[in-house]
């Protein structure tokens, strides 16, 4: 069968892309350029993707208009949807533009599009952990999150965000909700199911030609690699250091450790969500567990001997302990994924993002 996936071009996406294609589905992906197409293409074949001869490539500039998307469901079975800014790229008064209407106008023309195509089954959106967790509450020790929590940020919280990562939560958030509304408010002869990943990180397959072009979550881990072995583990307050948005982030929280999944898994989750027998629409948090910044710095210290560029911090230190925890059985249980422990993560990224700066 053949699958449409949105932002073709992307971290996530290629991976997804390339699980399809190995598992013999077709694939058509929309991007918002030719040369985008180009690029994502010949990225796929330098990592030797499988079955590359069953992927289209589509040109969409603007995912926004309802019948150049609708155009491209001709013949899909299912959706799976990635495109959205998620970029730290973006100062108050730009929210609105930037994160949250593509983020939600392109989530809605999904669900209204695919309604036009009675061949389409299932809808899988990429929504994340941002959409469930209340960061405005704190570190939270002891809560466990799951599928059932939402985050409360409003479409007038992104609009009017003080700081670019609460915009991109609430554009994540508003914009799953959007899909959820749709569902109940029209008779929809698919399936919803959103996915709540948390930190996506891994080796990337995707078209990126220089570090200053590293997706957001991959940035955290090079942070901690490119620091210098003198020093704390980012994040610090330190100016001068890279990406000062990932301070921002983190710093909302006073702590260096979130929730995490590796990218492959993710794909494979991905898969299971558009391909299992499940009937009713479902929501499903996807995080291996929690980490730490510390830990990755650890990890590459410890895996990578020839790579100390990392600071030694307080090797061990977790600050896990210290904030929420996630549960993510659901997932595991009805999509029968299992998910790959942090070192299986970090270390082909550390050694691919070291490869990229010595190109
Ligand atoms: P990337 O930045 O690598 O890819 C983002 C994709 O979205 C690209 O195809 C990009 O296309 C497209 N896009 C960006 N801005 C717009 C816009 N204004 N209108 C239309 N399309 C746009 O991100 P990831 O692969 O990391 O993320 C993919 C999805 O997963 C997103 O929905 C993200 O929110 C979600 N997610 C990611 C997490 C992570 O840690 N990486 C965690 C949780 C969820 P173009 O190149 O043309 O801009």
């Amino acid at each position: 069968s053949l699958v449409l996936v949105t932002g073709g071009n992307g971290f996530i996406a290629a991976h997804c892309i390339a699980t399809l294609l190995r598992s013999n589905y077709r694939v058509r992906a929309t991007v918002r350029s030719n040369q985008k197409a180009d690029d994502t293409r010949n990225a796929l074949a330098l990592a030797g993707v499988e079955n590359l001869s069953r992927l289209e490539l589509v040109v969409v500039p603007d995912p926004t208009d309802l019948q150049a998307f609708s155009a491209t469901l001709q013949g899909c079975q299912a959706v799976l949807h990635l495109a959205s800014a998620f970029t730290y790229d973006a100062v108050p008064g730009e929210f609105e533009e930037k994160l949250m209407i593509p983020a939600v106008k392109g989530t809605q023309i999904v669900c209204e599009a695919a309604k036009q195509h009675s061949s389409i089954r299932r809808i899988v959106i990429m929504s994340s952990f941002a959409s469930v967790y209340d960061a405005s509450l704190g570190l939270q020790p002891g809560s466990v999150y799951t599928e059932k929590d939402w985050c409360p940020l409003t479409y007038e919280d992104g609009v009017n965000a003080a700081a670019v990562p609460i915009a991109y939560r609430a554009s994540k958030v508003v914009a799953e909700r959007a899909a959820w509304d749709y569902v109940r408010d029209n008779s929809v002869q698919y399936q919803l199911v959103t996915l709540c990943p948390g930190m996506v990180f891994g080796r990337m397959i995707h078209p990126i030609s220089s570090l200053s072009q590293l997706n957001a979550s991959n940035q955290i881990v090079w942070q901690v690699l490119s620091a210098g072995n003198q020093g704390e583990v980012p994040p610090t307050k330190a100016p001068g250091m890279p990406f000062p948005q990932i301070d921002i982030m983190e710093s909302e929280l006073t702590q260096s450790s979130k929730v995490w999944i590796d990218v492959e898994d993710l794909s494979e989750t991905s898969l299971k969500a558009l391909t299992f027998s499940g009937t009713g629409h479902e929501r499903f948090l996807v995080t291996e567990g929690s980490y730490d910044t510390q830990e990755i710095a650890d990890i590459v210290r410890s895996r990578l001997s020839d790579r100390q560029r990392v600071p030694v911090g307080e090797p061990g230190k977790r600050i896990a302990d210290t904030h929420y925890s996630c549960d993510s059985s659901k997932v595991q249980q009805v999509l029968g994924v299992k998910f790959r422990r942090l070192e299986e993560s970090i270390i082909p990224l550390a050694q691919q993002l070291y490869d990229m700066e010595g190109c």
